[in-house]
């Protein structure tokens, strides 16, 4: 049936929402799933900031990028990273343009919500041995009990370095925390969901079995797990006020769903997108602007601290780029960042169908229908958001449509029901123009956060259309 002329004009008028999937072409369909089955190996591997920055290493080392410290010089086309205190990642290829014209810079997170140790966590209580823990960026603490919990990362003793990784393979031990039995919860049942488990509940059992001796003492059960560590690792109680120990989820991402289409995992905040950018950064060559990823650590707590957002090593990283290819001057990396792009590539909320009075449906992301694309976060009175320029917004929609990228513009819920917040303003405050653009999550922060394949491949074809482009 031909269209009739009211139908045309709508067409022609209205903005179109559409699933990505809809008739998509057999070996697209096929590229997108080849894409995912690595991402998903990738986030069974690397599940945090450090087992990121060791993997990202490695990628790139394997793609022709050398240490930055390690050259004199460079020159157009030249690959180089520089790795920060194990946790924080910059990589580079040289663009053949004036690098006083700018950068393309995507910026993404490699660190996720988790269980960070207490610095004393060891103790007995009733003949169990626990493991106290502070939580690290926002969660939703009923969520982290009961759930397989693996360990991950590192114990500085008196003289060595001590790398930890347990609950990850099949023949290890896992860890847990054991929540009240419903038969008994009858008053927790009545407390606030957030209150029901506090942060001084989420303690993990580790162990039962008292050390073996005639002697009278006490906490016979810490002392044995003491000695287990000790023979195993070689460290002492004390040593743990010198570790940075992280507890997470240590179920495997799967694919999701009867089609398949879904992947399920923990920390895809916002692995999905720093796997993405640094991917997409592998396939550029010779560009004319230089090309930037950078994988930030502690974006889930403020982007303090020097391996976070804030810290000013990711200057560093560019002074050294400009001392080494056109010469450093006083205020030239101002005049370079003024003139920059930045995609802060980070994860939204996508519509969540059981919570239906969260989202305000003509502005949310949906799973499926491609990268987000998002002007502002913040507040209700949009506080603490940077805002993108509507010309930079027209610049990403034109990009993104020129190079059929699926991509949808959002907010995340209606407004003041809640806020969140990304690396987008510490980019912004130096002057480039910046704007958030990443894939939609469901059950964001939670064990087990969901995206969909076709936006984590349309995150991928974006983020190298974005270095690309003069
Ligand atoms: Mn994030
Ligand atoms: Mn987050």
């Amino acid at each position: 049936m031909e269209k009739s002329e009211t139908q045309i004009l709508k067409e022609k008028l209205f903005r179109t929402k559409k699933n990505g999937w809809e008739n998509i072409e057999e070996n697209k369909k096929k590229k997108i799933f080849e894409f995912s089955k690595e991402y998903i190996d990738f986030i069974n591997e690397a599940k945090t900031e450090r087992e990121c920055t060791k993997k990202f290493t490695e990628i790139l080392e394997n793609n022709g990028f050398k240490n930055i410290d390690n050259l004199n010089t460079l020159k157009a086309g030249d690959k180089v990273y520089y790795i920060n205190r194990y946790k924080n990642v910059y990589a580079a290829v040289i663009g053949s343009d004036d690098l006083v014209k700018g950068f393309n810079i995507i910026g993404a997170h490699i660190d996720s919500p988790r269980l960070d140790l207490k610095p004393n966590p060891l103790y007995e209580s009733n003949e169990l041995a626990l493991l106290k823990t502070h939580y690290y960026g926002g969660i939703k603490k009923y969520q982290w009990v009961n759930i397989p919990l693996s360990m991950h990362g590192i114990i500085m003793t008196k003289d060595k370095k001590i790398e930890i990784n347990i609950g990850e393979k099949d023949d290890e031990p896992v860890f847990t925390i054991a929540d009240l039995l419903p038969h008994l919860a009858s008053e927790q049942n009545k407390k606030k969901l957030n209150d029901a488990i506090s942060g001084e509940d989420l303690n993990i059992l580790v162990g039962s079995i008292p050390y073996e001796t005639e002697e009278e003492i006490s906490e016979k059960v810490k002392l044995n797990i003491l000695n287990i560590l000790n023979k195993k690792y070689g460290i002492v109680e004390r040593d743990f006020v010198s570790s940075e120990i992280e507890f997470v989820p240590a179920m495997k991402a799967r694919n999701l769903g009867f089609d398949e289409s879904l992947v399920a995992g923990y920390g895809q905040d916002d692995r999905v997108c720093a796997y993405t950018s640094l991917k997409a950064l592998l396939n550029i060559e010779n560009p004319k602007r230089t090309a930037i990823c950078l994988l930030a650590d502690k974006e889930e707590i403020g982007s303090m601290g020097n391996t976070g957002m804030s810290s000013r090593v990711f200057e560093y990283f560019l002074n050294q780029i400009l001392n080494k290819t056109i010469g450093n001057k006083p205020g030239l990396l101002d005049t370079c960042l003024k003139s920059s792009r930045v995609l802060s590539a980070d994860v939204t909320a996508g519509y969540n169908p059981n919570f239906q009075s969260i989202y305000e449906k003509n502005n949310e992301s949906y799973i499926g229908h491609g990268i987000s694309v998002i002007k502002y976060t913040g507040s209700a009175s949009k506080g603490g958001a940077s805002d993108a320029n509507a010309e930079f917004v027209g610049y990403i929609r034109n990009l993104f449509e020129k190079n059929n990228i699926a991509y949808q513009n959002s907010e995340m819920g209606k407004i003041g029901v809640g806020a969140g917040g990304t690396i987008a303003y510490i980019l912004a405050d130096r002057g480039s123009d910046v704007i958030d653009c990443g894939v939609p999550v469901l059950s964001m922060h939670s064990p087990y956060e969901i995206t969909s394949k076709f936006d984590i491949y349309n995150a991928y074809k974006a983020y190298e259309v974005f270095y690309k482009d003069e």
